[in-house]
Protein backbone atom coordinates (compact mmCIF):
# COMPACT_ATOMS: atom_id res chain seq x y z
CA UNK A 1 0.00 0.00 0.00
CA UNK A 2 1.58 3.53 -0.83
CA UNK A 3 1.08 5.73 2.60
CA UNK A 4 0.80 8.92 0.74
CA UNK A 5 1.64 12.90 2.46
CA UNK A 6 -0.97 14.89 1.86
CA UNK A 7 -0.81 17.25 -0.58
CA UNK A 8 -3.11 18.66 -3.07
CA UNK A 9 -1.54 15.93 -5.68
CA UNK A 10 -2.21 13.17 -3.79
CA UNK A 11 -5.64 14.39 -2.84
CA UNK A 12 -6.34 14.96 -6.61
CA UNK A 13 -4.78 11.30 -7.45
CA UNK A 14 -7.46 9.74 -4.37
CA UNK A 15 -10.31 11.58 -5.88
CA UNK A 16 -9.57 10.41 -9.59
CA UNK A 17 -8.89 6.71 -7.97
CA UNK A 18 -12.59 7.07 -6.22
CA UNK A 19 -13.98 8.47 -9.41
CA UNK A 20 -12.97 5.52 -11.16
CA UNK A 21 -14.48 3.04 -8.59
CA UNK A 22 -11.27 2.20 -6.41
CA UNK A 23 -10.87 2.44 -2.70
CA UNK A 24 -8.79 4.97 -0.74
CA UNK A 25 -8.26 4.82 3.09
CA UNK A 26 -7.75 8.58 4.47
CA UNK A 27 -8.27 10.14 7.97
CA UNK A 28 -11.85 11.54 9.06
CA UNK A 29 -11.73 13.31 12.67
CA UNK A 30 -12.81 9.68 13.77
CA UNK A 31 -11.27 7.07 12.65
CA UNK A 32 -9.37 6.39 9.14
CA UNK A 33 -12.01 5.99 6.95
CA UNK A 34 -12.23 3.60 3.64
CA UNK A 35 -13.91 6.15 0.81
CA UNK A 36 -15.73 4.49 -2.11
CA UNK A 37 -18.16 6.40 -4.65
CA UNK A 38 -21.55 5.89 -2.58
CA UNK A 39 -23.56 6.10 -6.29
CA UNK A 40 -21.47 3.22 -7.75
CA UNK A 41 -22.74 -0.19 -6.73
CA UNK A 42 -19.46 -1.56 -7.80
CA UNK A 43 -17.45 0.33 -5.78
CA UNK A 44 -19.66 -0.10 -2.98
CA UNK A 45 -19.10 -3.99 -3.00
CA UNK A 46 -15.66 -3.94 -3.18
CA UNK A 47 -15.95 -2.08 -0.10
CA UNK A 48 -18.15 -5.03 1.67
CA UNK A 49 -15.88 -7.35 0.06
CA UNK A 50 -12.66 -6.08 1.38
CA UNK A 51 -13.81 -5.50 4.76
CA UNK A 52 -15.53 -8.90 4.89
CA UNK A 53 -18.56 -6.81 6.50
CA UNK A 54 -22.18 -8.54 5.61
CA UNK A 55 -24.16 -6.49 3.27
CA UNK A 56 -26.65 -6.20 5.42
CA UNK A 57 -25.04 -4.21 7.89
CA UNK A 58 -25.50 -0.54 5.76
CA UNK A 59 -22.41 2.35 5.50
CA UNK A 60 -22.62 5.62 6.70
CA UNK A 61 -22.64 7.81 3.69
CA UNK A 62 -20.51 11.26 3.55
CA UNK A 63 -21.11 14.55 1.99
CA UNK A 64 -19.25 18.28 2.02
CA UNK A 65 -22.35 20.59 2.97
CA UNK A 66 -25.83 20.66 3.89
CA UNK A 67 -26.71 21.09 0.39
CA UNK A 68 -25.45 17.62 -0.66
CA UNK A 69 -27.08 16.05 2.10
CA UNK A 70 -30.13 17.88 1.21
CA UNK A 71 -30.01 15.67 -2.22
CA UNK A 72 -30.13 12.32 -0.13
CA UNK A 73 -32.46 12.74 2.92
CA UNK A 74 -35.31 14.25 3.49
CA UNK A 75 -34.59 16.59 6.68
CA UNK A 76 -37.35 18.12 9.54
CA UNK A 77 -36.76 20.88 12.00
CA UNK A 78 -35.24 18.47 14.38
CA UNK A 79 -32.42 17.09 11.45
CA UNK A 80 -32.00 20.63 10.45
CA UNK A 81 -31.33 21.87 14.09
CA UNK A 82 -29.16 19.46 14.92
CA UNK A 83 -26.97 19.73 11.42
CA UNK A 84 -26.90 23.47 12.14
CA UNK A 85 -25.03 22.83 14.99
CA UNK A 86 -23.12 19.86 14.81
CA UNK A 87 -21.34 19.76 11.70
CA UNK A 88 -19.20 19.07 10.49
CA UNK A 89 -18.42 16.84 12.79
CA UNK A 90 -18.58 13.32 14.14
CA UNK A 91 -22.48 13.49 14.26
CA UNK A 92 -24.53 10.92 12.21
CA UNK A 93 -28.17 11.08 11.32
CA UNK A 94 -30.26 8.13 10.43
CA UNK A 95 -33.07 9.92 8.12
CA UNK A 96 -35.39 8.84 5.36
CA UNK A 97 -33.84 8.96 1.62
CA UNK A 98 -35.06 10.93 -0.57
CA UNK A 99 -36.30 9.77 -3.63
CA UNK A 100 -33.99 10.18 -6.48
CA UNK A 101 -30.95 10.51 -4.51
CA UNK A 102 -27.98 8.76 -6.07
CA UNK A 103 -26.94 6.75 -3.40
CA UNK A 104 -27.07 2.70 -4.63
CA UNK A 105 -29.51 0.22 -2.62
CA UNK A 106 -26.30 -1.77 -1.96
CA UNK A 107 -24.61 1.56 0.16
CA UNK A 108 -27.84 1.31 2.56
CA UNK A 109 -28.47 -2.44 2.97
CA UNK A 110 -31.94 -2.04 0.80
CA UNK A 111 -33.65 0.39 3.69
CA UNK A 112 -35.21 3.24 3.02
CA UNK A 113 -33.39 5.79 5.35
CA UNK A 114 -29.69 6.49 4.75
CA UNK A 115 -27.08 7.33 7.36
CA UNK A 116 -25.50 10.54 6.50
CA UNK A 117 -22.91 13.04 7.74
CA UNK A 118 -20.43 15.67 7.17
CA UNK A 119 -17.04 15.01 8.60
CA UNK A 120 -14.93 17.89 10.11
CA UNK A 121 -11.26 17.02 8.90
CA UNK A 122 -9.72 18.92 5.78
CA UNK A 123 -8.55 15.90 4.04
CA UNK A 124 -11.85 14.21 3.93
CA UNK A 125 -13.79 17.11 3.11
CA UNK A 126 -11.29 17.77 0.13
CA UNK A 127 -11.76 14.46 -1.28
CA UNK A 128 -15.37 14.71 -1.29
CA UNK A 129 -15.35 17.69 -3.23
CA UNK A 130 -12.69 16.30 -5.33
CA UNK A 131 -14.44 13.17 -6.10
CA UNK A 132 -17.59 15.70 -6.44
CA UNK A 133 -20.17 13.02 -5.16
CA UNK A 134 -20.99 11.14 -1.58
CA UNK A 135 -19.17 8.84 -0.25
CA UNK A 136 -19.33 5.88 1.51
CA UNK A 137 -16.46 5.29 4.41
CA UNK A 138 -16.33 3.10 6.80
CA UNK A 139 -13.84 2.67 9.24
CA UNK A 140 -10.88 1.09 7.47
CA UNK A 141 -10.52 -2.22 8.92
CA UNK A 142 -11.49 -5.65 8.38
CA UNK A 143 -14.64 -6.87 10.14
CA UNK A 144 -14.68 -6.79 13.91
CA UNK A 145 -11.54 -5.36 14.04
CA UNK A 146 -9.97 -3.12 15.63
CA UNK A 147 -10.53 0.39 14.38
CA UNK A 148 -7.51 2.50 12.73
CA UNK A 149 -6.75 5.94 14.09
CA UNK A 150 -3.42 5.74 12.09
CA UNK A 151 -2.09 5.10 8.57
CA UNK A 152 0.10 2.59 9.91
CA UNK A 153 -3.17 0.84 11.49
CA UNK A 154 -4.74 1.13 8.08
CA UNK A 155 -1.23 -0.31 6.17
CA UNK A 156 -1.44 -3.32 8.88
CA UNK A 157 -4.39 -4.57 8.59
CA UNK A 158 -4.84 -4.56 4.63
CA UNK A 159 -1.35 -4.24 3.01
CA UNK A 160 -1.03 -5.12 -0.72
CA UNK A 161 -5.21 -5.33 -1.06
CA UNK A 162 -5.47 -1.75 -0.87
CA UNK A 163 -3.84 1.13 -3.48
CA UNK A 164 -3.29 4.20 -0.75
CA UNK A 165 -3.78 5.79 2.39
CA UNK A 166 -3.55 9.31 2.80
CA UNK A 167 -1.67 9.76 6.30
CA UNK A 168 -2.66 12.42 8.29
CA UNK A 169 -1.49 11.31 11.38
CA UNK A 170 -3.32 10.46 14.55
CA UNK A 171 -7.31 11.01 14.39
CA UNK A 172 -8.63 13.76 16.69
CA UNK A 173 -11.68 12.47 18.22
CA UNK A 174 -10.55 8.95 17.93
CA UNK A 175 -13.91 6.96 18.60
CA UNK A 176 -17.19 6.60 15.55
CA UNK A 177 -19.68 9.20 15.56
CA UNK A 178 -22.74 9.31 17.37
CA UNK A 179 -25.63 7.60 15.04
CA UNK A 180 -28.88 9.05 16.01
CA UNK A 181 -31.92 7.87 14.10
CA UNK A 182 -34.60 10.54 13.37
CA UNK A 183 -36.80 8.61 11.49
CA UNK A 184 -39.71 7.76 13.93
CA UNK A 185 -41.39 10.58 16.56
CA UNK A 186 -38.76 10.39 18.94
CA UNK A 187 -34.60 10.46 18.02
CA UNK A 188 -32.43 6.96 19.14
CA UNK A 189 -29.23 7.00 20.27
CA UNK A 190 -28.08 3.99 18.03
CA UNK A 191 -24.79 4.56 18.87
CA UNK A 192 -22.71 6.22 20.91
CA UNK A 193 -20.00 8.35 20.09
CA UNK A 194 -17.92 11.05 19.32
CA UNK A 195 -20.61 13.61 20.36
CA UNK A 196 -21.66 12.82 24.00
CA UNK A 197 -25.30 11.99 24.44
CA UNK A 198 -26.12 14.62 26.83
CA UNK A 199 -25.48 17.20 23.41
CA UNK A 200 -27.79 15.10 21.38
CA UNK A 201 -30.63 15.24 24.43
CA UNK A 202 -30.00 18.83 25.31
CA UNK A 203 -30.72 19.60 21.89
CA UNK A 204 -33.80 17.11 21.09
CA UNK A 205 -35.44 16.83 24.41
CA UNK A 206 -36.24 12.84 26.17
CA UNK A 207 -35.07 10.50 23.47
CA UNK A 208 -35.92 6.37 23.33
CA UNK A 209 -34.05 4.20 23.88
CA UNK A 210 -31.62 2.02 21.70
CA UNK A 211 -31.96 -1.32 23.52
CA UNK A 212 -35.93 -1.47 23.00
CA UNK A 213 -35.37 -1.45 19.08
CA UNK A 214 -31.99 -0.75 18.23
CA UNK A 215 -31.03 -4.13 16.84
CA UNK A 216 -33.81 -4.10 14.73
CA UNK A 217 -33.30 -0.51 13.62
CA UNK A 218 -29.46 -0.42 12.93
CA UNK A 219 -28.69 -3.93 11.34
CA UNK A 220 -25.25 -4.51 11.86
CA UNK A 221 -24.79 -3.36 15.64
CA UNK A 222 -22.89 -6.57 16.54
CA UNK A 223 -22.15 -7.58 19.50
CA UNK A 224 -18.78 -8.46 19.14
CA UNK A 225 -17.07 -5.61 17.82
CA UNK A 226 -13.64 -3.99 17.59
CA UNK A 227 -11.84 -6.61 19.07
CA UNK A 228 -8.35 -7.01 19.12
CA UNK A 229 -6.36 -10.16 19.09
CA UNK A 230 -6.08 -10.60 22.60
CA UNK A 231 -8.69 -11.46 24.91
CA UNK A 232 -9.91 -8.24 27.15
CA UNK A 233 -11.00 -8.23 30.52
CA UNK A 234 -13.37 -5.14 31.86
CA UNK A 235 -13.37 -3.50 35.36
CA UNK A 236 -10.07 -4.42 36.20
CA UNK A 237 -8.45 -3.20 39.68
CA UNK A 238 -5.73 -5.81 40.27
CA UNK A 239 -3.93 -8.06 37.70
CA UNK A 240 -5.51 -11.72 37.29
CA UNK A 241 -3.20 -13.81 35.29
CA UNK A 242 -0.55 -12.49 32.71
CA UNK A 243 -1.71 -9.22 31.47
CA UNK A 244 -1.45 -5.95 30.54
CA UNK A 245 -3.40 -2.94 31.76
CA UNK A 246 -5.43 -0.20 29.76
CA UNK A 247 -5.90 2.46 32.67
CA UNK A 248 -7.56 5.59 33.28
CA UNK A 249 -6.80 8.23 36.07
CA UNK A 250 -4.42 9.23 38.27
CA UNK A 251 -3.31 5.78 40.20
CA UNK A 252 -3.60 2.90 38.22
CA UNK A 253 -3.13 -0.26 40.15
CA UNK A 254 0.55 -2.18 39.69
CA UNK A 255 1.84 -5.42 38.83
CA UNK A 256 0.86 -5.83 35.13
CA UNK A 257 3.58 -6.76 32.87
CA UNK A 258 2.85 -3.32 30.82
CA UNK A 259 0.20 -0.41 31.40
CA UNK A 260 -1.15 2.16 29.09
CA UNK A 261 -2.95 4.93 30.81
CA UNK A 262 -6.07 6.82 28.64
CA UNK A 263 -5.95 9.88 30.88
CA UNK A 264 -3.80 10.38 34.05
CA UNK A 265 -6.26 13.13 34.73
CA UNK A 266 -8.90 11.11 34.13
CA UNK A 267 -9.97 13.31 30.69
CA UNK A 268 -12.61 11.27 28.92
CA UNK A 269 -12.06 13.32 25.45
CA UNK A 270 -8.36 12.57 26.06
CA UNK A 271 -9.07 9.27 26.47
CA UNK A 272 -11.24 8.88 23.24
CA UNK A 273 -8.23 10.24 21.23
CA UNK A 274 -6.19 7.37 22.63
CA UNK A 275 -8.08 4.18 22.78
CA UNK A 276 -8.06 2.45 19.86
CA UNK A 277 -4.02 3.51 19.78
CA UNK A 278 -3.39 2.32 23.17
CA UNK A 279 -5.73 -0.79 22.65
CA UNK A 280 -3.46 -1.56 19.10
CA UNK A 281 -0.37 -1.21 20.81
CA UNK A 282 -0.99 -3.49 24.10
CA UNK A 283 -2.44 -6.06 21.65
CA UNK A 284 0.35 -9.19 22.55
CA UNK A 285 -0.01 -12.68 22.07
CA UNK A 286 1.90 -13.47 25.14
CA UNK A 287 -0.68 -12.27 27.69
CA UNK A 288 -3.86 -13.89 29.05
CA UNK A 289 -5.80 -10.84 28.56
CA UNK A 290 -5.92 -7.03 28.05
CA UNK A 291 -6.90 -5.64 31.57
CA UNK A 292 -9.24 -2.35 31.69
CA UNK A 293 -10.09 -0.50 34.02
CA UNK A 294 -13.61 1.04 34.91
CA UNK A 295 -14.39 4.04 32.94
CA UNK A 296 -17.02 7.07 34.12
CA UNK A 297 -20.16 6.20 31.36
CA UNK A 298 -20.70 10.36 30.89
CA UNK A 299 -19.65 12.35 28.01
CA UNK A 300 -17.82 10.76 25.78
CA UNK A 301 -16.93 7.84 28.45
CA UNK A 302 -20.38 6.29 27.05
CA UNK A 303 -18.79 5.62 23.59
CA UNK A 304 -16.04 4.42 25.35
CA UNK A 305 -17.56 2.03 27.33
CA UNK A 306 -19.38 1.07 24.61
CA UNK A 307 -16.46 -0.40 22.56
CA UNK A 308 -15.35 -1.55 25.66
CA UNK A 309 -17.90 -4.11 25.66
CA UNK A 310 -18.08 -5.37 22.21
CA UNK A 311 -14.41 -5.54 22.42
CA UNK A 312 -14.56 -7.38 25.58
CA UNK A 313 -17.75 -9.44 24.14
CA UNK A 314 -17.91 -13.64 22.97
CA UNK A 315 -16.37 -13.72 19.63
CA UNK A 316 -17.89 -15.89 17.07
P1 LIG B 1 -19.73 2.05 10.76
O1 LIG B 1 -19.57 0.64 11.18
O2 LIG B 1 -18.91 3.01 11.53
O3 LIG B 1 -19.67 2.22 9.29
O4 LIG B 1 -21.18 2.44 11.24
C1 LIG B 1 -22.27 2.34 10.46
C2 LIG B 1 -23.39 2.00 11.35
O5 LIG B 1 -24.43 2.95 11.14
C3 LIG B 1 -23.95 0.65 10.95
O6 LIG B 1 -23.42 -0.36 11.75
C4 LIG B 1 -25.42 0.81 11.16
O7 LIG B 1 -25.78 0.23 12.37
C5 LIG B 1 -25.67 2.30 11.20
N1 LIG B 1 -26.45 2.64 10.02
C6 LIG B 1 -25.99 2.97 8.81
N2 LIG B 1 -27.02 3.17 7.96
C7 LIG B 1 -28.15 2.96 8.67
C8 LIG B 1 -29.52 3.01 8.34
N3 LIG B 1 -29.95 3.33 7.12
N4 LIG B 1 -30.39 2.72 9.32
C9 LIG B 1 -29.96 2.41 10.56
N5 LIG B 1 -28.68 2.34 10.92
C10 LIG B 1 -27.77 2.62 9.98
MG1 LIG C 1 -16.19 0.23 11.99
Amino acid sequence: MAILKITPDTIAEAARHIRAGGLVAAPTETVYGLFADATSAKAVSAVYDLKGRPRSSPLIIHVASIDMARQLAEFDRRSTYLVQRNWPGPLTLVLNAKSGSPVVSQATGGLSTVAIRIPDHPVALALIEAAGRPLAAPSANRYGKLSPTDALHVDTQFGRSLAMVLDGGKTRVGVESTVVDLTGPQGIILRPGGIATEVIEAALGSLGTASDSGAQRSPGMARSHYAPGAKVRLNALEPAGTEVLLAFGPNPPEGFIETRNLSESGDLKEAAANLFEYLHLLDRTDIDAIAVMPIPEKGLGAAINDRLRRAAAPRY
